[in-house]
């Protein structure tokens, strides 16, 4: 655990030196849980949006996009639910005074037992060596079944508690399972309260109930809502779908990790409509779907895995998290949820309007079903860094940091660096730089010895380095150097942006 939060610590620290994510209004002592994106963390959050974009709608001929208003009609809060249920149990310790999430001691308590069997686990894997064969293992050690059956027996209690919304039961959990606060270390805990997480405002001038506005908690809604606007004026055919990135706001209760759970965030959610009936294959679609898209990355699969929900929302007959292994543990990072017809028929019952669909093959009118996938360009972001984020000892003793980012989401793509500030090398890079920055985000670099120059560019996840020497003006090749194995390969200048390009 030690090394995993001295690990984190160095995540943050990176991402602010080198430009990627700065804490909000810092030089007023910052703004808790909001985080500005710097010069390099605009780009790499960019190319995140931009992955996710065109593999659901460029690629798909029947998702489009749309971009609703932050600000929406308070009722439609009321419909969706989010007014009176858009809630987190919260619990103090009255000795620390710190607050907490009481699902989340409940699942760190759960996760602690998880890497007990982890540690099981590698133990017998050092133990047998080659031989070793996890499944079997894990399915007939005695010790890591009995701590899987206590992990199941919490599962199964924590979700009857949730359902139930019992929140006593979830206090006494806390109590029975001996959870203690980190910061004080005792068990004196207050009562479970439900804590609204939507940030309310005012619009107008004149002020009075009415006028409450909430800031979208999520996305979703503004989908909903435009669900006729889009399916008609795109004269679009159940299934079908709508793809929308935006910010959103909750007020979390506990916010201490970084990027990973903000009060001011982004969402990239896509909302699938289906005829009823059809939607726990169209689920299972987007499971997979989804699952590729993240792998399609390169980042290795054992970092990924799905969570099926125990507890599901009243409205949803399955759900699914894809859950990441960032430095903390395994979390989710991406929800899949088959929501039903719940948020179409509460918006047509709420507004009076029929929000429904005539499919001419079956020559009737329903209510679509809705498949949701929804997730955080943060926490995409805080996935992708932190798994880049390596140090490695090189062949000549000397270590060197390096951002190993996936090619196509690295800010800058290449760097164009003259050997030297001499004998024409910087006007040749100049032009170099020039016939390049059309195509994709380059820096150009001329200070310092060049050693110091291709760490800079590691540091930042610069996936190739373009040297320019005293050969290039004879022979219009120049050396590129790969950021993750360090070799060099003499490419022709004419060949260069091609031989980038066809890389990411
Ligand atoms: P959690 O259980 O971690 O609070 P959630 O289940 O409430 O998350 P959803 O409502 O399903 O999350 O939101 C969809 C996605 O939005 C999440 O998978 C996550 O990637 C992202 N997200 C949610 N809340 C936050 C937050 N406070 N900061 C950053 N990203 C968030």
């Amino acid at each position: 655990m030690a090394n995993q939060d001295e690990f984190f610590k160095k995540v943050v620290a990176h991402a602010k030196e080198y430009g990627f994510i700065f804490p909000s209004s810092e030089i007023y002592d910052g703004l808790a849980a909001v985080y500005d994106y710097g010069q390099l963390g605009v780009e790499l959050k960019n190319n995140i949006k931009q992955y996710w974009w065109k593999a659901m709608v460029q690629m798909h001929e029947n998702i489009v996009g749309l971009d609703s208003a932050i600000f929406m009609h308070p009722r439609i809060w009321k419909a969706s639910g989010h007014v009176d249920a858009f809630n987190d149990p919260l619990i103090d310790n009255k000795d620390s005074k710190k607050r907490y999430r009481a699902d989340v001691l409940i699942e760190d308590h759960i996760a602690k037992i998880e890497e007990k069997i982890e540690k099981e686990v590698e133990k017998a894997h050092k133990r047998f060596g080659e031989s070793f064969d996890r499944q079997q293992f894990v399915t007939t050690n005695q010790r890591v079944l009995e701590h899987q059956q206590k992990i199941d027996a919490i599962r199964a209690r924590f979700a009857e508690c949730m359902n139930a919304n019992d929140l006593e039961g979830l206090k006494q959990m806390i109590i029975d399972l001996e959870i203690v606060c980190p910061i004080s270390g005792t068990r004196n805990w207050t009562d479970v309260r439900q804590f609204n997480l939507m940030f309310a405002t005012k619009m107008g001038s004149v002020i009075d109930d009415s006028d409450t506005l909430y800031l979208r908690p999520e996305t979703a809604q503004g989908i909903f809502v435009n669900f006729l606007n889009v399916q008609k004026s795109g004269r679009m055919k159940v299934p079908f779908g709508i793809a929308q990135i935006g910010k959103a706001f909750r007020n979390e209760i506990v916010a201490r990790q970084f990027i990973f759970r903000m009060r001011e965030f982004e969402q990239m959610e896509m909302q699938f409509f289906v005829r009823p009936g059809t939607e726990l294959e169209w689920f299972k679609h987007w499971k997979e779907e989804r699952m590729q898209w993240h792998q399609a990355l390169g980042i290795p699969a054992e970092c990924y895995r799905f969570h099926d929900h125990e507890k599901l929302a009243h409205y949803a007959n399955a759900a699914t998290d894809i859950e990441f292994r960032f430095p903390f543990g395994f979390k989710e990072l991406e929800g899949i949820h088959s929501r039903t017809d719940f948020d179409l028929s509460r918006h047509s019952e709420f507004s009076g309007k029929k929000l429904q669909y005539f499919d001419p093959e079956l020559n009737e009118s329903y209510t679509p079903y809705v498949i949701e996938t929804s997730i955080g360009v943060d926490r995409m972001f805080l996935a992708v860094f932190s798994h880049a984020l390596k140090e490695e000892t090189i062949e000549d003793g000397s270590t060197r940091t390096v951002l190993s980012l996936p090619t196509r989401l690295a800010p800058y793509k290449a760097a164009v660096l003259p050997l030297v500030k001499k004998d024409g090398l910087p006007e040749k890079a100049r032009e170099i730089q020039h016939l390049l920055m059309p195509e994709m985000m380059v820096q150009y670099d001329e200070k310092d010895a060049i050693g110091r120059r291709y760490r800079r560019q590691d540091a930042i996840g610069t996936p190739f380095c373009i040297t320019v020497d005293n050969d290039t003006l004879s022979d219009n090749a120049v050396t590129v150097r790969h950021r993750d194995t360090m070799q060099q390969e003499r490419v022709s200048i004419d060949n260069l942006n091609q031989y980038i390009k066809s890389r990411i």
